[in-house]
C-alpha cells in the first residue's frame, strides 16, 4: 500500500472482496446457532481490520502515555502518533489539520456545534432549519438549547412515497433560516441529499440574504464516498471513524477556521487552556480549544490506520459494490408476500441500507429468526423516530451492506427472509 492517504489511480487495489475479507477476523465466526456469520449490521457500525486491531494494540503494548503533556520518550511518541492521525484524517478529507476537531462521534460533534457555535451565536426569534430525516442526534440537542435561546427549530419534510426531502419547503423556509442541518445521507432509507444544492443555497439566502451556517451529517457518507469536505463547503461536516472501519469512540467535527472562530469552548478542562487564573483563563486555539481532558489516543491511532486501510480501494468502486448488493436485496426481499421495503434503491446514490418491514410480523421476532441464521440485522426505529412516524411505522428490520460483504452473504440472506417468512405465515 503506498503512504499516506492521497492515494494515486494507478496504486488504488481492484476490489477483491475474498481478499478484503481475509483482513477481518471477526468474519470467519461461527455463532452459537452453529452458522456463519452474515454481518448484515454496518450502518450501526462496521467491522474493523487486523490492520486497525494492530495499530491499537501496538500502542498499549509499545507507546501507551498521555499526550500533549510529559517529555518522556513514550510522550513523545504517543502525542506524534495522535497527531499523525489528525493529519491522515485531514489529508482523507481534503481539509488542513487544524480544521479537525476530534470528538467521541458524529453525536459529539453535533452537540459540540449546538452548544459551541448554537449558544454562542442564536439569539431568540432564530431559526434553525433541520429535516424530519434528520438522526436524533441532530434533532434533541437543538431542542435542548431551542428553549433557552428561544430559537424555533423547523423542519423540511420527508415525502413518505420518494423518500426524499421535499425542496421546495426548503427553498420556502431557508430564507429565515440562520442555521442549517442535514444529514447527507440517510441511516434508514439510504437516500442520498442534495446536499451540494442545499449548502449553496443556505450560504446565498439564507437568513434573508446574510447567510446561513450549514451542518452536514455525514456519518452515513463517510464510509462510502471520498468526502472532499473543502468542496463540499459546509460550515461543519460530523463524522463517525466506527462507521468507516475505525473503533468506536472516535470521530470528528471538521469546521472552517472562519467558523471556528464564532465558537466557544463547549467542554472545558485540561488541554485545551493557555493559562488558568482564578478568575479567568485563557485558551488554546485552532481545534486543540475543543479537545478538553485525556484525548481517545489508542481510537485516534486506530481511525488513522482505518482510513490508511480504506485508502487501498476506489471509493466509487466501494459505493458501486455496497450500492449493488442492497439493490439486488431490497429488489428481491420486495417480492416476497407481506414485505414493504423502505428507500428508492433504484437510485444509483443510494447507499448500503435496506429497511424492510413484515405486514404481520413484529420486526423483532422477524430479526431474532435472522439472528438464528446468522444473520446480524438491525431492528427499531434506527434513532430516527420522527421520520418513522412520517413513514407511518414504528420499526423496521435493516440489513446494511459494506464493502466484504459477498453476492453469495445476499443471496442467503434473501433465501433465508424468504423461508422465515414462509414458516412464520404458514
Ligand atoms: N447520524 C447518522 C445519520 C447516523 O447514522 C448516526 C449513527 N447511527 C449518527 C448520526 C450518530 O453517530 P454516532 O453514534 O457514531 O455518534
Amino acid at each position: 500500500m503506498p503512504n499516506g492517504v492521497n492515494c494515486l489511480e494507478e496504486f488504488l487495489m481492484p476490489l477483491n472482496v475474498e481478499a478484503i475479507r481475509a483482513d477481518f477476523p471477526i468474519l470467519s465466526r461461527i455463532m452459537p446457532s452453529g452458522k456463519p456469520l452474515v454481518y448484515l449490521d454496518n450502518a450501526a457500525t462496521t467491522q474493523k481490520p487486523r490492520q486497525v486491531i494492530k495499530s491499537m494494540s501496538d500502542y498499549y503494548e509499545q507507546n501507551n502515555s498521555n499526550v500533549h503533556r510529559a517529555v518522556h520518550t513514550l510522550a513523545g511518541e504517543a502525542t506524534a502518533a495522535y497527531e499523525k492521525s489528525r493529519d491522515t484524517i485531514a489529508e482523507w478529507f481534503n481539509v488542513e489539520r487544524n480544521q479537525v476537531i476530534y470528538t467521541s462521534g458524529t453525536t459529539e460533534a453535533i452537540n459540540l456545534v449546538v452548544h459551541g457555535w448554537g449558544r454562542a451565536n442564536l439569539e431568540k426569534g432564530d431559526v434553525v432549519l433541520v429535516t424530519e430525516m434528520e438522526h436524533h442526534a441532530d434533532i434533541v440537542p437543538w431542542q435542548l438549547i431551542a428553549k433557552e435561546r428561544g430559537i424555533e427549530i423547523r423542519f423540511v419534510s420527508v415525502d413518505p412515497e420518494t423518500y426524499r426531502l421535499n425542496m421546495d419547503e426548503f427553498e420556502a423556509s431557508v430564507e429565515e433560516a440562520k442555521f442549517v442541518g442535514c444529514v447527507h445521507t440517510s441511516n434508514v432509507l439510504g437516500t442520498r441529499n442534495p446536499v451540494e444544492d442545499i449548502i449553496k443555497m443556505a450560504h446565498e439566502r439564507g437568513n434573508h440574504g446574510k447567510g446561513a451556517r450549514v451542518l452536514i451529517d455525514c456519518a452515513q457518507a463517510s464510509p462510502h464516498e471520498r468526502l472532499d469536505v473543502t468542496d463540499l463547503g459546509a460550515d461543519f461536516v460530523a463524522v463517525s471513524g466506527h462507521k468507516m472501519c475505525g473503533p468506536t469512540g472516535i470521530g470528528s467535527l471538521i469546521v472552517t477556521s472562519e467558523v471556528m472562530d464564532e465558537m466557544q469552548p463547549f467542554m472545558a478542562g485540561g488541554d485545551m487552556i493557555e493559562d488558568v487564573f482564578l478568575d479567568h483563563s485563557t485558551f488554546q486555539t485552532g481545534p486543540y480549544r475543543f479537545e478538553a481532558g485525556t484525548p481517545k489516543i489508542a481510537e485516534a491511532i486506530g481511525w488513522g490506520a482505518a482510513i490508511e486501510w480504506l485508502s487501498q480501494f476506489d471509493m466509487h468502486e466501494v459505493h458501486k459494490h455496497i450500492h449493488d448488493l442492497a439493490a439486488h436485496t431490497a429488489n428481491e426481499i420486495s417480492k416476497i408476500p407481506g414485505i414493504k421495503v423502505y428507500g428508492d434503491h433504484s437510485d444509483p446514490s443510494c447507499s448500503g441500507v435496506v429497511s424492510f418491514l413484515h405486514e404481520s410480523i413484529h420486526a423483532e421476532d422477524l430479526a431474532h429468526f435472522l439472528d438464528l441464521g446468522g444473520f446480524a440485522v438491525r431492528t427499531g426505529h434506527h434513532c430516527a423516530q420522527p421520520l418513522m412516524r412520517k413513514l407511518g411505522i414504528i420499526a423496521t428490520n435493516r440489513a446494511s451492506f459494506y464493502l466484504y460483504n459477498t453476492q453469495e452473504e445476499a443471496d442467503s440472506f434473501i433465501a433465508h427472509l424468504e423461508r422465515v417468512v414462509g414458516r412464520l405465515t404458514r
